[in-house]
């Protein structure tokens, strides 16, 4: 992430911060049902104005692996749940590789809740407004591991602009939980050869849990 988005990110996450009186119902106090209904309710950002629905993320809320991808693209929008597409087909193949399940100790969301038009990159004021729903699904999963997928996730939940490969074979933290770096399943797509890097990634982090 360049130093003048991640500039502009955290204005706008200062000037989001509630007041003493907005405190109770602020995202970090939710629990899920209050969660999932102001994500579901959100008009924080410009986003919802353009898409079909919200996609909060979905699986086993008291998951040890935590996947997170960018944001929703046309299928997750029409039907309301992350990572649908061809790339979660993908996905669930490579969770399958190394013995996961989506929705089996496994949670899958996304940075963003709100599909950006034409699949556009994700700008930095959407990615403030929706940030700290991430953080509370995070607080309240309380997962052992988090897998960031792709150069968006990776780059925000990191706040750095390097690159995937240098980001890969690490243990990593966001919010105090151990996280790992890999392709994006969409990349993976389009670059075939790379899935055999993919598969090394997920062998490191199911290793990393391992560890005492
Ligand atoms: N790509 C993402 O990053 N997330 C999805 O849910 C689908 C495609």
């Amino acid at each position: 992430m360049s130093p003048v988005w991640k500039l502009r990110v955290s204005k706008i996450q200062e000037r989001s911060v509630a007041a003493p009186e907005e405190k109770s119902n602020s995202i970090e106090n939710m629990d899920w049902a209050q969660l999932k209904a102001k994500v579901a309710g959100c008009t924080d950002c410009k986003l919802r104005a353009g898409c079909t629905q919200t996609v909060f993320g979905v699986g086993d809320e008291k998951a040890e692996w935590l996947l997170v991808g960018e944001a929703p693209g046309a299928e997750e929008d029409r039907l309301g749940e992350p990572f649908v597409g061809q790339a979660g087909k993908l996905l669930d193949h490579m969770l399958h590789s190394i013995g996961l399940q989506r929705g089996r100790n496994v949670y899958i969301a996304n940075v963003l809740k709100c599909r950006p038009p034409g699949n556009r990159n994700p700008e930095p004021d959407e990615v403030a407004k929706c940030s700290p729903h991430l953080l509370r699904q995070v607080a309240l999963i309380q997962p052992r591991l988090i897998i960031a997928m792709g150069r968006f996730a990776a780059q925000t939940l990191l706040g750095t602009d390097a690159t995937i490969a240098s980001l890969r074979g690490r243990v990593h933290r966001y919010a105090g939980v151990p996280l790992v770096v890999t392709y994006h399943p969409a990349y993976l797509l389009r670059n075939l050869p790379d899935k055999a890097k993919a598969w090394a990634d997920l062998v490191f982090a199911r290793k990393s849990l391992q560890q005492p």
